[in-house]
């Protein structure tokens, strides 16, 4: 037995620390808990959970002044040793303290220290209908148990409203057996056929599926519509059919039903979703399912790419630009990079796809690192769109909506079909204005102004969330003349009720769709076909098929193309070809429409004359000449603080240090901007200071970065204040 444990916590410090072993109990030695266990330990006054990462014969530590680990809640290492192997490359390539980053990796019920016992709390029905004709009490659980799969967990048992003592007599019985399942051969069960593929489907599909069993990086483009779903449904076919489960991410939960429900639609094969809409029972339950191999195909947004799959054989990364990859908080991982290591580890192929790849992606499929593959037409019969810019210079506006735009809108909707209008801003208004002082409505703890919301009626800060009510006059000159400044989605919907009385508008933000159930609701609506108005923020640009939509329209696209982050005009860009792809998707031709006073600014012109690909090569020349990324790598150190001084004297500090000469290579061809103030300076009551760390090598700035947060943790204010990094930051704070 080893002397000394070696724990992480998640505590916030990138410390290790050293327990003994737990104390012998009676005359039975507690056999020394494996690496990748947990254990519960004394921390300050408090308990914690911790992770065994090593054991050694010696310490540094008198032996007087360290603590038995009070409990080891594990028999064996709750992660399969290449999830453990990642969850620490992630921790280290992302800077982020191992025990913080460890425990994100399990659920957290697991994280709480519950038991993983489960595991063997599962029970199998038997296959023979039983005779329970003298046993009504029995015969009627019995049927309650058909409602489950064959092999269920204690906690399913529940969701149906029994305990394991109702099975008990069916278990003497052993119509239900106790079990500690066995991962299930995999193989395909097909529900319905699949299509055939067109050409370019078959290239792509032919030539991925060619290479299994060997790490490949795949990237998919294909515009909105091309069949790259199809694609993918074949490919995991595949997949199954070599006895082997497939992964696949999606940015956001929405996205996960309607992926569900086409893999149900093609494939009976057991499946798993992994999503923030679980509850934490749920989530552990299709966690250890999954470890156990109870499920093929394993569907989830970000933080499912940690998921325990044995056998895995394809990781698919769906709409793989999106920014929501990117955790923005705390653990700062991106979702798809973690993917593709995984990938890389296990030796398999990943399959990136999206309409808009990001322009990292389309340049590694240029240097080659990645296989680009692209489908250029519509699958089946729809057709393109085309695009019509409208310069707002020389068409009259009204709450947001153009003399031009109104016209075509009374066009389409005449005809009988759908407009969808795309603005990014909810709310009534963005702001609250003064006529008299111009002075507008601020939110006193942000670096932002109060939205103007009319239901209910309110001034909401959408960053901190601070509420208050509407104020009749100036709180700073008294007049009486407040108005709304610019539009949100609820005044463009109230406009739109006046300008088109004849048709329902469904608006779809978060203020509507809050409920449970209703943004299904309302998109069951639409899909009725009957000529309507859609109105929404960019969750409407997200993957949904609105097949009788005509007119997809971006009511302003300035406001990304002023934004101070480098990724702006590339979100913007995406954000139009996403929108786009709304429109004529069945038979009907469809056109997007762009709302701008900027009709001349290039990435617009580009876009909607020559695509997306090539406003990537031009918005990739302007990275290279700045040394942005995918040219130069980026790293950005935020201090938030309640005085501003403080968090500016901290990161004067560490700027300072990149002129120490030791630093050597590290240095050398560095960019470094700041302290300066974040692109929201304050946000509930924090000022909010950055300094952004640019260079060409990705290991010298690892290195460079791994040095500043040693320097962090040792200064005496880098204790007091909240600082984080932000290693390949996708949004500039
Ligand atoms: P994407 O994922 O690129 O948006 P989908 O895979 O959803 O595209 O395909 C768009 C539509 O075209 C779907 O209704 C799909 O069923 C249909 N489709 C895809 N591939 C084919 C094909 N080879 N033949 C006929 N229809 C197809
Ligand atoms: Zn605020």
């Amino acid at each position: 037995m080893s002397k000394y444990l070696h724990i992480v916590i998640a505590s916030g410090l990138r410390q290790i620390f050293t327990y003994l072993p737990p104390a012998l109990t009676g005359t039975q030695a507690t056999p020394t808990p494996t690496i990748g266990c947990r254990v519960l330990v004394p921390f300050g006054r408090s308990q914690r959970v911790g992770l065994v990462v090593g054991h050694s014969d010696d310490s540094d530590i008198a032996q007087e002044k360290l603590k038995p680990v009070l409990e080891v809640l594990d028999s064996q290492p709750l992660l399969p040793k290449p999830l453990w192997q990642l969850g620490n490359w992630a921790s280290h390539y992302y800077q982020y303290p191992s025990g913080d980053a460890l425990m994100h990796l399990l659920p957290v019920r697991l994280r709480q220290g519950h038991n993983n016992q489960l595991i063997s709390r599962f029970w199998q029905r038997s296959n023979n209908a039983p005779d329970l004709t003298r046993a009504p009490k029995q015969a009627l659980v019995w049927q309650q148990l058909l409602q489950l799969p064959q092999l269920f967990s204690e906690h399913q048992l529940t969701t149906i409203g029994l305990a394991s003592k109702h099975i008990k007599p069916l278990q003497d019985k052993q119509l239900v057996t106790l079990t500690q399942p066995q991962p299930q051969p995999v193989a395909p069960c097909l529900q319905n056929p699949p299509l055939t593929l067109n050409q370019e489907q078959s290239k792509a599909y032919n030539s991925i599926g060619r290479q299994f069993n060997t790490f490949a990086c795949h990237l998919l483009q294909g515009i909105t519509g091309s069949g790259k779903t199809e694609v993918y449904l074949q490919l995991i076919e595949q997949c199954l059919a070599n006895a082997q489960r497939v992964l696949i991410l999606v940015p956001e939960i929405g996205l996960t039903h309607q992926l569900l429900e086409r893999l149900q639609n093609r494939f009976s094969n057991h499946l798993l979703a992994l999503h923030s809409g679980l509850t934490d029972q749920q989530r552990l339950d299709a966690w250890q399912q999954s470890w156990l191999g109870q499920g093929d195909i394993i569907l989830g947004t970000r933080s499912a790419v940690f998921t325990p799959i044995p056998d895995l054989g394809l990781i698919i990364v769906d709409e793989e630009h999106d920014q929501a990859f990117k955790q923005q908080e705390g653990f700062r991982y991106h979702g798809r990079d973690v993917a593709i290591k995984r990938a890389h580890d296990a030796n398999i192929p990943i399959l990136l796809g999206s309409a808009t790849p990001s322009l990292e992606s389309l340049a590694n499929a240029k240097r080659g690192r990645y296989q680009l593959h692209t489908l250029k037409q519509r699958a089946g019969n729809a057709s393109t769109q085309g695009y019509e810019v409208i310069d707002l210079r020389l068409h009259p506006v009204q709450a947001g909506i153009s003399e031009r735009l109104r016209e075509i809108m009374q066009r389409e909707l005449h005809t009988g079909h759908q407009v969808l209008l795309m603005l990014n801003r909810r709310g009534f208004a963005p702001s609250l204005q003064c006529q008299n002082c111009g002075q507008t409505a601020a939110c006193p703890a942000c670096d932002a102004s109060m939205t103007l919301h009319k239901h209910p009626p309110r001034l909401h800060c959408h960053h901190c969330d601070n509420r208050q009510t509407i104020p009749l006059q100036c709180p700073s000159c008294q007049a009486q003349q407040l108005r709304p400044l610019g539009s949100g989605t609820e005044r463009i919907e109230e406009h739109l009720k006046s300008l088109f009385k004849d048709f329902s508008i469904h608006r779809i933000d978060r203020d509507t769709t809050r409920k449970k159930g209703s943004l299904a609701a309302m998109i069951e609506q639409v899909h009725t076909g009957q000529a309507c108005i859609l109105l929404g923020t960019q969750m409407l640009a997200k993957g949904h098929h609105f097949p009788h939509v005509t007119a997809a329209v971006i009511v302003d696209a300035d406001s990304s193309l002023f934004c101070n982050d480098f990724r702006g005009p590339e979100r913007l860009a995406q954000l139009i070809i996403q929108t786009a792809g709304r429109a004529g998707r069945a038979n009907l031709p469809g056109t997007a429409y762009i709302q701008t006073y900027q009709a001349e600014h290039p990435v617009i012109t580009t876009l909607t004359q020559s695509g997306y690909n090539a406003f990537a090569e031009q918005a990739l020349q302007q990275r290279q000449l700045g040394l942005l990324p995918p040219f130069g790598h980026m790293a950005l150190f935020l201090v938030q603080a309640r005085h501003e001084q403080a968090a500016y004297s901290l990161l004067s500090w560490l700027q300072h240090q990149l002129n120490s000469p030791d630093l050597g290579a590290m240095s050398q061809d560095l960019l470094h901007f700041g302290p300066m103030p974040a692109a929201m300076a304050k946000r509930a009551n924090k000022f909010r200071v950055q300094l952004q760390l640019q260079h060409p090598s990705r290991a010298h700035l690892q290195n460079l970065c791994r040095h500043l947060c040693l320097l962090l943790e040792q200064h005496p204010d880098g204790k007091k204040l909240r600082w984080s990094l932000d290693i390949d930051p996708q949004e500039m704070a």
